[in-house]
């Protein structure tokens, strides 16, 4: 059973990870990156495989988590905080 909050968590990092949002070094949010939601997928499955892999409704859920994160987080193209300063 996967965790909401834990679901977000992991699809954050994959994003961030996989290069498709950025985070800002010194305020820790994130904002667009290369806008390859397909390169995160791929990188969720990858790491999905490595634990051992999950059920596919496990990669649904980790799938739907990375693009409701993704569309969260890529309307702004550098931090908000930053850019305040
Ligand atoms: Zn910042």
């Amino acid at each position: 059973m996967i965790n909401d909050a834990s679901t977000r968590h992991a699809a954050l990092d994959i994003l961030w990870d996989a290069g498709t949002l950025q985070t800002c070094g010194r305020h820790g949010t994130y904002f667009n990156g290369s806008e390859d939601l397909t390169a995160a997928y791929k990188l969720a499955n990858y790491k999905l495989t490595q634990e051992g892999g999950a059920t596919p409704g496990e990669r649904r859920a980790m799938t739907d988590a990375i693009k409701a994160a993704y569309e969260d987080n890529s309307i702004l193209t550098e931090c908000e905080r930053c850019h305040d300063d």
